[in-house]
């Protein structure tokens, strides 16, 4: 997939309410982000999708002539969510500029692909939403659908995914996860999105410098007039000053081309890490050699695979050993459990199988 994409540049703020509430609330962002070169699109929810009925909706349609007032007066452009086709036919004839897909729309290929014949031989900007689930193939998915009808201003939102067992964001960031999708679609923009992440807006600050970590392209920051009072999202939404102070603090990342422009003096240092690399994995490998030995040598003796005193033992040291050469405890014991579940593994199938035993024994 070439010569697509949304030309994003890699500072690019989106800004804007969780839902459109009233006139007056529009009226007030303007003003706030009136001559402020650091927001570079408004976003606004017009239809909500609500875990549960009862709650606000959304305004719908009476909201969209607002919209303009913010393309008048700030001339950037506007998103907002669509979710069916007749949230695709409003937000066209209101001149809305570009188009997103929520979580709970790109989890259903059904609803991605009647939206995606809705825009066939539409010029319009869209930005995917990822799952509410872990689920690369079904974000891929959808943006492959609208791809497939002609869209080719095509961004990437990373919104985290729910976790039931995390007690800290409201969806779980996935790091890595997300830079999966640019290794299988490298030409797609990655825009995160730390207000739906983090649920709270002391968060935002700390989660958007990590995005920008991670190389991502942009962020969309839930911001309202007074958050305290919003009707929806209250507790994640930043006012305008906060979302100022919180762009302020960011580091910004610039953009490599990895191709041509890589700094020599970082080349040189991923190449020496290339090495060093190549050497950990013929070490491994000579680890698993040895492995498969005392494999051997249980089978003869009937010595069971486990043995939990010497593992017991091995994690201690290794651990005592990593965090005085400055590796975390924590780094240190996911690293051993890898090691020692693949020696276990490697040498159950050896005591399972049927073949002679080792000749080196
Ligand atoms: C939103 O952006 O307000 C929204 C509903 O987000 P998500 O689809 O990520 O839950
Ligand atoms: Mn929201």
């Amino acid at each position: 997939m070439k010569d697509w994409g949304m030309g994003l540049g890699n500072h690019t703020v989106i800004a804007g309410p969780c839902s459109v509430e009233s006139e007056a609330q529009i009226d007030s962002l303007c003003d706030s982000f009136a001559g402020k070169k650091q927001i570079n699109m408004f976003r606004a929810g017009v239809w909500k999708p609500r875990t549960r009925p009862g709650n606000f909706e959304g305004l719908g349609e009476e909201a969209l002539p607002w919209l303009k007032k913010v393309q008048d007066k700030l001339k950037i452009p506007v998103c907002i969510e669509v979710a069916n086709t007749a949230h695709v036919e409003a937000a066209l004839k209101h001149g809305v500029d570009v188009l997103w897909i929520g979580a709970r729309t790109t989890v259903n290929p059904f609803s991605v692909q009647e939206i995606a014949d809705s825009l066939a031989g539409v010029d319009i900007p869209v930005m995917v939403k990822n799952p509410i689930n872990p689920d690369l193939a079904l974000w891929a998915g959808a943006i492959e659908r609208l791809h497939t009808v002609g869209i080719k201003k095509l961004a990437a939102i990373h919104r985290g995914f729910a976790d039931p067992y995390d007690k800290i964001y409201r969806n779980k960031p996935n790091w890595n996860l997300a830079m999966q999708l640019k290794l299988e679609l490298p030409d797609i923009e990655m825009i995160n999105d730390p207000s739906h992440i983090g649920g709270k807006s002391e968060m935002i600050q700390e989660i958007s410098q990590r995005a920008l970590n991670f190389g991502m392209d942009g962020l969309m920051i839930e911001t309202h007039p007074n958050p305290k009072e919003a009707w929806s999202d209250a507790r994640q939404q930043v006012t305008p000053e906060e979302l100022f102070q919180i762009i302020d603090n960011i580091s910004f990342k610039e953009r490599i081309d990895f191709e041509n422009e890589i700094p020599s003096n970082l080349k040189e240092m991923r190449d020496a890490v290339d090495h060093i690399d190549q050497k950990l994995i013929d070490l491994l490998s000579d680890r698993f050699h040895l492995i498969d030995q005392i494999g051997a040598y249980k089978k003869v003796h009937k010595l069971s695979v486990y043995q939990g005193a010497r593992w017991q033992n091995v994690l201690e040291n290794r651990i005592a050993l990593g965090t005085k050469k400055d590796m975390s405890e924590k780094f240190m014991k996911s690293f051993l459990v890898a090691i020692h579940d693949e020696s276990v593994k490697r040498q159950e199938k050896q005591i399972a199988s049927k073949s002679a035993e080792s000749t080196i024994l």
